[in-house]
C-alpha cells in the first residue's frame, strides 16, 4: 500500500482521473522534452468519452503549452488493460503510454505504478490482525509506516477540505459547463441553521458536501478523498462531527488517517476509479471512508471502524457513473451529499453493533471489483447511458 499522500491529493477539480492524472502524466512527460516544437496527445476510453466535460484538454494544454499541443480524442478505443489511456509523443517520438487510473495516480503499460508501497498490509484482514495484536488503533499504524511527516501534511489536508467548505458555502451563482446548473450550497447551509434535530443534521451535513462538490465542479481547489468527484464526502462528515462533538484538530487527523487506511485498501484491491468500476468506487469508498472516521470519533473500536466502512461501500454496490454531458455535476454533486449523511448512519449502526458480521470488508472490496467489470461500459465515466442519455440538458 502506498503512502495516504498518494491518497489524499491537493489539487484542482473537477476530475481526479480526468483532469490531475493526465496534468501529472503531462509534467512528467514535459520534464523529458523540454524543448518539443509539438506535442501528440491521444486520449483514449472514458478519458476522450468524458474528457470535454471534465476539461481534460484545458488540464493537458496548461501544463504543455496549448500552441504546441495537439489533443486526439479516441472514445471508440481502449489502449492496454485500463480504459483512462494516454498517449503522449514529442516531435513525431518517444511514445508514452500512461493509465489515469483514479484519484490522480498513474501506471505505465505493463502494471508499474509511479508510487512505491510503504504499507506492509495486503488488505483489511492483515490491518485488524495488526491492531489486534498491537493493541494500537488503525491511525497510529500509519504515523508507525509513514513517520513523523504524515501528521503535519494530514492537518495541511485537513486546512484545504476545510476552506473548500467554506469557499463552496460563500459562492453564488451558475457553476460553468452550460448545463446552467445553480450552486445550491449556501442556501441549503442558511436554512439549516435554523432547523432542528435530524432535519438540521441532514441539512448541515449536505451543505459541507455540496460545498465542497460545487467547489470541484467550479474548478476550485480540493482534495482528492479517494477522488475529485467524491471530495465532498469526507470533509462534509469531519467538519459536521467537529462542530457537534468538539473534536479537535488532533482528533480529525486521527479520523483522516483511519479514513486513509480504508481508502488504501481499496485502491489496493479494488479500483477508486469511475471508468473502471463505475461511481461505487467513488462514491462508495468515499462513504466507506467518511463512514470509519466518524465511527472513529463517536469513540467506536478498531472493528466497529471496519464494520462501518463495510456498510458504507456494501450498500453503495453497483453504483453507475452517468454524468450529464460528462461534467462532475449531475448526479455527482447531490451524490456527495447522500453519501455524506449515509456515512453517519453506517457509523451508527456500527456503534450500535459489536463489531461483528457475516460480510467483511474485503469481501465488499472484491465484490465491488467484480461487480464494476461485470457493468457495461455504458455506465463507466463513459456518458453513455443512464442519466446521461435521458436527463436533457435544459430546464
Ligand atoms: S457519477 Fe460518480 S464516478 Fe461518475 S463522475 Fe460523478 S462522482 Fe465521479
Amino acid at each position: 500500500m502506498e503512502s495516504l499522500r498518494e491518497l489524499y491529493r491537493i489539487g484542482l477539480g473537477p476530475s481526479s482521473s480526468h483532469t490531475m492524472g493526465p496534468a501529472k502524466a503531462a509534467e512528467l512527460y514535459l520534464a523529458r522534452h523540454p524543448d518539443a516544437k509539438a506535442f501528440e496527445v491521444t486520449l483514449y476510453g472514458s478519458l476522450a468519452a468524458t474528457g470535454i466535460g471534465h476539461f481534460t484538454d484545458r488540464a493537458l494544454a496548461q501544463v504543455l503549452g496549448e500552441a504546441r499541443t495537439t489533443i486526439h480524442w479516441n472514445g471508440s478505443e481502449t489502449i492496454g488493460d485500463h480504459p483512462n489511456g494516454i498517449k503522449f509523443t514529442a516531435d513525431g517520438a518517444d511514445e508514452w503510454i500512461v493509465f489515469s487510473v483514479g484519484g490522480g495516480a498513474l501506471r505505465e503499460m505493463g502494471g508499474r505504478r509511479m508510487a512505491s508501497d510503504v504499507y506492509p498490509y495486503t488488505g483489511m484482514a492483515d490491518i485488524l490482525a495488526k491492531c489486534e495484536t498491537t493493541g494500537l488503533p488503525m491511525w497510529q499504524l500509519v504515523e508507525e509506516a509513514e513517520g513523523d511527516g504524515i501528521a503535519d501534511y494530514m492537518e495541511e489536508v485537513l486546512k484545504v477540505m476545510n476552506a473548500s467548505i467554506d469557499a463552496g458555502l460563500k459562492h453564488d451563482g451558475v457553476i460553468p459547463g452550460g448545463l446552467r446548473l445553480q450552486r445550491r450550497a449556501r442556501s441549503i447551509y442558511r436554512k439549516a441553521r435554523f432547523l432542528q434535530s435530524e432535519f438540521r443534521r441532514t441539512g448541515l451535513v449536505s451543505a459541507y458536501a455540496t460545498a465542497v462538490s460545487e467547489e470541484n465542479a467550479s474548478l476550485g481547489t480540493v482534495v482528492t478523498a479517494p477522488t475529485c468527484g467524491s471530495a465532498g464526502v469526507l470533509p462534509a462528515v469531519l467538519r459536521y462531527l467537529s462542530e457537534t462533538l468538539g473534536c479537535d484538530v488532533r482528533e480529525q487527523v486521527h479520523a483522516l488517517e483511519t479514513a486513509g487506511l480504508v481508502g488504501n485498501v481499496v485502491k489496493r484491491n479494488g479500483s477508486i476509479s469511475g471508468a473502471e468500476v463505475g461511481c461505487q468506487g467513488e462514491i462508495g469508498v468515499a462513504c466507506a471512508m467518511a463512514a470509519a472516521a466518524a465511527t472513529y470519533l463517536y469513540g467506536g473500536t478498531v472493528p466497529q471502524c471496519e464494520t462501518a466502512a463495510e456498510i458504507g461501500l456494501e450498500h453503495f454496490l453497483g453504483l453507475t457513473c452517468d454524468p450529464v454531458k460528462g461534467l462532475v455535476q449531475i448526479p455527482c454533486i447531490e451524490r456527495n451529499a447522500i453519501a455524506a449523511t449515509r456515512a453517519l448512519v453506517a457509523a451508527e449502526m456500527a456503534i450500535l453493533s459489536d463489531g461483528r458480521h457475516r460480510v467483511s470488508f474485503d469481501d465488499v472490496v472484491a465484490t465491488m471489483l467484480r461487480t464494476g467489470h461485470d457493468l457495461p461500459s455504458l455506465y463507466r465515466e463513459t456518458s453513455e447511458g443512464g442519466l446521461a442519455v435521458l436527463v436533457k440538458d435544459g430546464f
